[in-house]
């Protein structure tokens, strides 16, 4: 049976928003046609929604497997106590990680989020992700700044890459302050070209002060857990100018984060000529460290940004609506056909989802959400959510 859905405004994203636009789905939620008010075929019955009708979301950043640390990390309290935090409170009874990752599961697919790009650390969400109606693609962490290990944790994450789907699934390196120059090399030369790499991209101060001047509260926290850091030097320029070059030139690259990226290291990112997607979390970014990317410069500077809400350790939904609300309350300037690029095909395709997935095409299968109380193609604190297929 075929579906005809129509509302004020359908938004494809890969085309122009048409006005009382008409969408078909079969039943499995395939895109079979899409139509304007004149073109729609005559006799047919359509559910009439007001709103705008958008694509699922996509998240391009998460961790699923922290869902169980949902307000148990005090906030605003900068990313080197965070990570402290964390690892301090990770550990936990098996079944309550478990219940709260199918939780988070339906809760992000209730909230329309299509496909998801999760960092991992152990094979704990792989059953989840198998029963999940959302497509995930996972990325085994790897950190390690003992440069003798750097092998012995690649192989650690290749064992854990194998309890996930072999076609979405991929091994990256955590963040430049929890690797070694040494794991970054024997990364690069251990992966083949399609292995997306997801990476955590200055979101503190503290980066750029280590990678600038090795000073900083990475530095306290270095020999807290009794690594020397003798061998690291200060190279006089941010985190991302330094370590861009050590990833493989073919790979594409999500940035995430980015709180502390600068317009230079913008500049830099975009001459280095590489696939690279800016992934922004900003709702995490104001629990860990009360900040906000200066997201005008990357609206400006950068085409490929997509969206992510980190885990349910950093905060307290898992909606892409919600990191939408945010960015719009903050950026006033910010254009909706844009971000709502960002939040959706943009993510596909940095998960490489995006053939099924991102915009509403025919032979997709996006998803359906329905979005109300918008004035003006605005999103304010109102709009609210419905998922219609
Ligand atoms: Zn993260």
């Amino acid at each position: 049976m075929v579906h005809y859905y129509s509302a004020d405004y359908v938004m494809p994203v890969t085309s122009s928003p048409i006005k009382n636009g008409v969408i078909a789905m079969d039943e499995n939620g395939t895109v079979l046609g899409i139509y304007d008010n004149d073109s729609v075929p005559k006799n047919v019955e359509i559910e009439r929604f007001k709103g705008v009708l958008i694509p699922g979301f996509i998240n391009a950043h998460c961790h699923l497997e922290l869902s169980h640390l949902l307000g148990k990390i005090p906030q605003k309290q900068g990313l080197v106590k965070f990570i402290t935090e964390v690892m301090s409170n990770r550990g936990a009874d098996e079944d309550i990680v478990y219940e709260a990752m199918v939780a988070a599961d339906k809760v992000m697919y209730a909230n329309g989020i299509q496909a998801v790009g999760d960092h991992v650390n152990s094979t704990v969400s792989a059953k989840v992700k198998e029963a999940s109606k959302i497509a995930y693609h996972t990325f085994v962490e790897i950190l390690g700044l003992r440069e003798e290990e750097a092998i012995e944790k690649i192989d650690e994450a290749r064992e854990i890459e194998f309890s996930f789907d072999s076609e979405h699934a991929s091994i990256t390196l955590h963040a430049p302050y929890s690797c070694s120059k040494v794991l970054f090399k024997a990364f690069k030369k251990s992966i083949s070209d399609d292995n997306i790499i997801s990476i955590h991209n200055q979101e503190s101060e503290e980066e750029n002060k280590l990678f600038r001047y090795k000073t900083g509260e990475f530095l306290d926290f270095y020999s807290q857990i009794g690594f020397p850091a003798d061998d690291f030097k200060a190279q006089a320029r941010n985190s991302i100018q330094t370590y861009m070059s050590y990833l493989p030139a073919r790979n594409r690259v999500i940035l995430v984060h980015n709180t502390y990226t600068s317009l230079k290291d913008l500049d830099f990112i975009r001459r280095m000529g590489r696939d690279v997607f800016l992934c922004l979390c900003p709702k995490a970014n104001l629990y860990i460290e009360d900040a906000l990317p200066k997201v005008s410069i990357f609206e400006q500077n950068a085409s490929n940004i997509a969206i992510g809400t980190d885990s349910l350790a950093s905060n307290d939904t898992l909606s892409i609506l919600d990191e939408l609300k945010v960015l719009h309350r903050h950026f006033p300037e910010l254009d909706f056909n844009k971000t709502l690029k960002w939040a959706t095909i943009n993510g596909a395709k940095a998960l490489s989802l995006d053939e099924g997935l991102g915009s509403l095409e025919v032979g997709k299968t996006p998803g359906l959400l329905l979005l109300k109380n918008m004035n003006h193609f605005k999103i304010t604190d109102k709009v609210e959510m419905e998922r219609i297929a």
